[in-house]
């Protein structure tokens, strides 16, 4: 599967968004071309046109499963569904819904995606969590207490998360460590996406996480996958958005990157079998534990 330091197994994408009315197969398309093998599809919220009933909900989730049985069937790769109501969402519904509505819709939409997951449909809750954004100090309590809520469902209903938090270095880690020891969510199943590429477990306490795959990552990899002992894997957090192409990470990139993480190993001594090894890990045997 490894020759001369270009990998040929596969490569997995565990986070990416689509939208019928933007590329949606054709990026799909680009992805495969490139030696794409399997993705973690993602509810994709639309931030201008929310649900404001759980029967609008089902409908936006029945649609991202059925999206993945287009791309199952026009494709050869493996697709797995992520679902959950996006923390920005309840963020902007405040303002709409009000507090208590805001939150109470989230909830519901959380057990909606639990009634998927254990019907088969999808693997994951994704993506919940907590603004990245400046909020006013009631609405980031309000955000972490529905996340504390959230987190002990998923831990009673054994299912893993994804989660989309703010990017405050190892303190946000630490937070989400705190979080899984008073819930009893298994750190392994809490995977933060949009990860920073800095795999040192001290800084990420034992937290699975999904690499953000942009330039000069894969040199930061490299230095600190050594003193990692935590679950890691590759994402581009595709938006297939008209008005942001290519954003965040177009959908070539974690193939890309693969090789160009296979390469940099390869230059640097490390044996075959060590690729392999991480490459198997990374793309294929650690997504089928952290994925329920
Ligand atoms: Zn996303």
């Amino acid at each position: 599967m490894l020759e001369d330091g270009f990998w040929y197994g596969p490569i997995m994408d565990q986070h990416i968004h689509l939208d019928r009315r933007n590329l949606y197969l054709k990026a799909i398309e680009e992805f495969v071309k490139v030696g794409g093998t399997a993705i973690n599809l993602v509810h994709k919220p639309d931030f201008n046109n929310l649900p404001r009933k759980i029967s609008e909900y089902r409908i936006l989730y029945q649609d991202t499963v059925e999206m993945a049985n287009e791309i199952r069937n026009s494709f050869d790769i493996d697709v797995s569904v992520i679902l959950g109501p996006h923390p920005v969402s309840w963020e902007k519904q405040i303002k709409t819904l009000g507090d208590v509505n805001s939150t109470k819709l989230h909830l519901e939409a959380v057990e909606l995606a639990l009634e998927f997951i254990s019907d088969g449909h999808a693997v994951c809750l994704g993506e919940v969590g907590r603004p990245h954004y400046q909020v006013n100090k009631k609405t980031w309590e309000n955000a972490n207490q529905l996340l504390l809520e959230i987190m002990k469902i998923t831990a009673k209903e054994k299912v893993s998360i994804q989660l989309h938090v703010e990017d405050n270095g190892k303190e946000t880690y630490a937070d989400i460590s705190k979080l899984c020891e008073m819930t009893g969510m298994p750190k392994e199943k809490t995977i933060r996406h949009f990860a920073p590429p800095d795999l040192n477990s001290e800084f990420t306490c034992g937290i699975s996480s999904t690499i953000s795959v942009g330039k000069g990552s894969i040199e930061r990899i490299i230095d600190t996958m050594k003193e990692s002992e935590s679950i890691w894997g590759m994402e581009t957090d595709f938006l297939d958005d008209v008005k942001r192409p290519g954003a965040v990470l177009g959908p070539k990139t974690v193939p890309k990157r693969t090789q160009h993480l296979c390469k940099k190993m390869w230059e640097l001594d490390y044996s075959d079998n060590q690729i392999i090894e991480l490459m198997e890990n990374i793309h294929s045997r650690w997504p089928k534990v952290i994925y329920s």
